[in-house]
């Protein structure tokens, strides 16, 4: 590579990928680096796919992208041991000419992203690691080394679309180690089934998907949620919790998913499944406060390297997406005005961002991570608890009064929570929330 590329984008995940689409249509000269064998082989997700981010990058990709199923039914679940309190939204309005959701499975869709990359022109590079950044005299990103060999690879601004870890991004000292409660670690199992089955135990037809996803004794105290998700012949179910929250207890991710997948409301629809995957991965889940430096002099970070996801709703593949394009039109707009890549140009991404839901979304949500985690007991344990006791009591008939059964629900939250602290929990989750 004698010529210096417009852009050199490390990674071909979904951030990656729109990054390196965006800008190779618009022209430039991009080379993709992936360290995976092919797109998608070292990549987990759970997975929904939100069709809004990818139809801003590629309107038509309902006609070819691989996808499972269109979600028409939400439900949120709050576990304890043996039983759920639900809220479930369902709706034939999802069953739309262009639907909102849909469940994929990674390794496919990555791999239809990356020939669609290709397509526009790009030059990708599989099976090799950006081991580290290279600078010029004065500091500036100027290219990348792999660990292939041979010179640098050199470019005009290289994107960072790494994904969680962030290792090129540390290595260079561009932004400081992930901490441990910024993160969650993540097991997810692949349970195959015939698609008859799927329709009739979870009451779809065609290719519509149901969504679960819970929280509550099912992650042992700790700060984490479960998911089980439909596609087409399987089923997604995995369970996460943060990672400095792992460090404090004995409990081991796979017990966890293991304890989730025997939960009386989860067993039946895994019934008679066959498991064939098997996958950990962290996900960034700091929020706002944790998001790093995202652009300097000849580079610009973009997707789960930025910790941009949204853990309150679950969403991290479209934020990928949205800060890829972005990240991408930044550079798109900047070649075009032949002006340089410095720190001070490319912060104009950041401008944008703060524009679109990313930032916004990020923001209005800074104070859940740090709640949740530091009452996570309550959360967690306590709360779900109470909440089981009430519907129990309330659903059981039993010859018993309705009042003295309201009296005993509301005696059972404040003997074991207290006004006060309900009070407080109430202000706190308010005042998070807003
Ligand atoms: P990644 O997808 O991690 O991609 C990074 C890529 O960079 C990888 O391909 C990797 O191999 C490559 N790479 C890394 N280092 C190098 C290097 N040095 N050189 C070359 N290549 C390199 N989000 C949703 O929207 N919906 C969901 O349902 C959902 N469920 C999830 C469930 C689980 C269990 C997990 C773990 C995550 C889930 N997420 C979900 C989050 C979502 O997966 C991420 O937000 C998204 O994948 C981030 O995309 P990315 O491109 O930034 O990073």
């Amino acid at each position: 590579f004698n010529k210096p590329f417009d852009a050199i984008v490390v990674g071909a995940g979904p951030s990656g990928n729109a990054a390196a689409y965006t800008m190779a249509k618009e022209g430039l000269n991009v080379l993709q680096i992936e360290r995976g064998e092919y797109a998608g082989s070292k990549n987990v997700q759970g997975a929904i796919l939100y069709a809004d981010a990818l139809e801003k990058i590629i309107p038509e990709f309902r006609d070819e992208a691989p996808l499972e199923r269109h979600v028409i039914e939400q439900r949120m679940w709050t576990m304890d041991d043996r039983s759920h309190t639900g809220m479930h939204y369902r709706s034939d309005d999802f069953n739309e000419e262009k639907p909102n959701r849909y469940t994929i499975l990674r390794a496919q869709f990555d791999k239809w992203f990356s020939s669609k990359v290709k397509e526009a022109g790009a030059l990708v590079l599989y099976e090799t690691t950006v081991t580290e950044l290279v600078r010029d005299l004065s500091g500036k990103v100027i290219g990348v080394r792999t660990d292939r060999q041979g010179s640098p690879i050199m470019a005009n601004v290289v994107v960072l679309a790494e994904g969680v870890n962030g290792l090129v991004g540390q290595r260079s000292g561009l932004r400081d180690e992930l901490a441990p409660d910024t993160v969650a670690l993540a097991v997810k199992e692949m349970h195959f089934l015939p698609r008859e089955t799927i329709e009739a135990r979870f009451n779809l037809s065609g290719n519509e998907g149901v969504v679960i996803e819970a929280m509550g004794t099912i992650t042992k105290g700790m700060t984490g949620t479960g998911f089980l998700y439909t596609n087409e012949e399987s089923i997604s179910v995995g369970i996460g919790c943060i990672v400095s929250d792992f460090a404090e207890t004995d409990v081991t991710p796979n017990e966890l998913l293991e304890a989730f997948k025997n939960h009386p409301s989860i067993k039946p629809l895994l019934a008679d499944s066959e498991c064939k995957e098997y996958a950990a991965h962290l996900i960034p889940e700091g929020g706002y406060k944790a998001i790093p430096q995202l652009t300097g002099a000849g580079w610009i970070v973009v997707g789960d390297a930025g910790q941009f996801v949204n853990a309150v709703h679950r969403e991290g593949s479209n934020l990928a997406m949205t800060t890829g394009r972005v990240a991408a039109e930044t550079v798109v707009s900047l070649t075009r005005k032949r002006e340089e890549m410095t720190a001070a140009n490319l912060a104009a991404y950041q401008k944008r961002l703060a524009q679109s839901f990313v930032m916004k979304d990020l923001k209005k949500y800074k104070g859940i991570p740090e709640l949740l985690h530091k009452n996570k007991g309550n959360f967690f344990g306590t709360y779900p608890k109470l909440l089981s006791q009430a519907m129990q009591t309330w659903f059981r008939v039993d010859g018993i009064d309705k009042v003295s059964k309201e009296k005993a629900i509301f005696r059972n939250f404040r003997e074991t929570r207290t006004l006060w602290g309900m009070m407080g929990d109430a202000f706190r989750v308010v005042r998070a929330w807003r």
